[in-house]
């Protein structure tokens, strides 16, 4: 489900991103919202005005989502901590793992300010449903306090389940990095109880499909698809971090790099450089001086037979300094920069002069050979 994903706005240093299902979950609930929620809330309005309430309730939820948000940013801000970007998700937001060099029990207030922040919106909701009549004088207005009321001790409850990466996870995770002192352990604890529970989820949304509640069950199914696969990417994520967190880029790079030169024909590239090291992307070295790079990419749908007549320099784009890496930068960084930036691989420089590249696939690589040899590594 977290796929492609789109950035909204910047909050407090952080980028916040919706992911592309908002879109369709959105239509589905304001559908849902305005054909069965509101009719059966406060029956005899017309058609119209049961769609103007969905409309005003998909944005009541937006609204209650970016201020639980709010909530674990303000505390973040407060302990000074790192912390990655935020995607938007129908339920919430999750946070992109970026902050190994936390304490557990900053982790621990920050996941928890977000629920609190619910909460304290839910009584707010519904002091305003109490004061604009209550069950009694039942308007439009009382309905939708009632109704964000609701939706925001659902975002509590939801966030709360002890499950990596959700905010419950990651109390529980900064609960067992206390007590043992050690993170990685801490993660896949937290990580397993996220898998369990979507197996739960999953059984549970099967039982309610058979018993015929299709729209309890697909949603169900939903939040299962989207706890296993938040939890297996935690999971990974750790262990990634855990074995390259303190290793220069040096000990990993590739020093032998092919680089090529301006003057080269594009056919000689393909043919002598991109199908005899499989990279995507080429520096572009002369005398010694990165000069720019060139990737498959920009050669993808030019004319075969142009080939032998177009050079480097004519596909040739310059190196964004987000790109370039000192053989000193930490290597769980290095690869936390590739997957922000999609990026494959990053160019190593030294004092302005061009010493290597350090690819994602040699890293996995040698993370999926050491996971081999060193068992006791995952099994942790
Ligand atoms: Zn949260």
């Amino acid at each position: 489900m977290l796929g492609y994903r789109i950035t909204i706005f910047r909050l407090y240093g952080f980028y916040v991103h919706v992911d592309i299902s908002w879109f369709l979950l959105s239509i589905l609930i304001m559908w849902s919202l305005a054909v069965n929620y509101f009719p059966s809330a406060y029956p005899g309005l017309s058609n119209e005005v049961y769609w103007q309430m969905g409309i005003v309730g998909l944005l009541g939820l937006c609204f209650s989502i970016v201020m639980h948000e709010i909530g674990h940013a303000l505390v973040a801000k407060y302990f000074n901590m790192k912390i990655g970007d935020i995607t938007l998700w129908i339920f919430g937001g999750v946070a992109d793992m970026q902050e190994e060099r936390n304490v557990p029990k900053h982790e621990l207030l920050m996941a928890l300010a977000g629920p609190a922040m619910s909460v304290v919106l839910a009584v707010i909701f519904y002091i305003s449903f109490e004061v604009i009549g209550g069950y009694q004088g039942q308007t439009i207005a009382s309905t939708m306090a009632a109704y964000l009321m609701v939706v925001n001790i659902a975002l509590a409850c939801f966030n709360m389940i002890p499950a990596f990466p959700l905010d419950g996870g990651r109390v529980l995770r900064a609960l067992l990095w206390f007590w043992r002192h050690d993170r990685l352990w801490a993660t896949r604890m937290a990580g397993h109880a996220g898998a369990i529970l979507a197996f739960l989820i999953g059984v549970f949304a099967t039982y309610q499909m058979m018993q015929g509640n299709l729209i309890a069950g697909f949603w169900a199914f939903l939040i299962a698809m989207f706890i296993t696969n938040a939890a297996g990417s935690s999971i990974r994520e750790a262990t990634t971090h855990y074995l390259f967190t303190g290793h220069p880029v040096s000990r990993y790079m590739r020093g032998d790099v092919a680089t090529v030169i301006t003057a080269m024909t594009i056919e000689e590239f393909v043919d002598n450089y991109v199908y005899q090291h499989y990279l995507k992307t080429f520096p572009v070295v002369e005398n010694g001086q990165l000069i720019g790079q060139i990737s498959i990419d920009a050669i993808r749908g030019t004319d075969r037979k142009q080939w032998p007549w177009k050079t480097v320099a004519d596909f040739m784009q310059p190196v964004t300094p987000d790109v370039i890496v000192d053989p000193h930068t930490d290597a769980a960084d290095a690869i936390e920069r590739m997957r922000q930036l999609g990026e494959q691989s990053l160019i190593v420089m030294h004092n302005q002069q061009f010493v290597g590249l350090v690819s994602m696939r040699d890293l996995l690589q040698l993370l999926s050979m050491k996971l081999r040899l060193e068992p006791d590594i995952a099994a942790r």
